[in-house]
């Protein structure tokens, strides 16, 4: 990220005006103006697009059909089948490959307000 002089990062002022954004950085761009950068992106039931290679799923590991109904982990961006024959992302607490919790109403694991406490 390019910072204006001034910009703060988790309240230090950004040397030389660039900077490296990690998860969670808390952004002050001026007096009361605070924004706050994370990666995290809530699991989704979608058409699973493809791609240039086939897509396994690591549940099950059988081929994810393109437009099939899927769900990309948020974590580790890794796609599961997510249909009524299918289930292998709600099948578990957990991703199959990483702690990324399944449950699709859980929201996101992380607020700028628990951070802050
Ligand atoms: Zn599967
Ligand atoms: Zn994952």
């Amino acid at each position: 990220m390019l910072a204006a002089p001034g910009i703060r990062v988790n309240g230090d002022p950004v040397w030389l005006g660039l900077r490296v954004l990690e998860d969670h950085d808390e952004i002050q761009a001026g007096p009361g103006e605070r924004l706050f950068f994370s990666a995290e992106r809530l699991a989704e039931i979608v058409p699973c697009p493809g791609g240039p290679r086939p897509v396994h799923c690591p549940r099950c590991h059988q081929l994810i059909e393109p437009g099939q109904l899927a769900v990309q982990c948020p974590g580790c961006q890794t796609w599961h089948h997510q249909t009524a024959q299918l289930p292998c992302w709600s099948y578990d607490a957990r991703c199959a490959l990483c702690p990324q919790p399944t449950a699709l109403d859980a929201g996101l694991t992380w607020t700028p307000d628990q951070a802050h406490a």
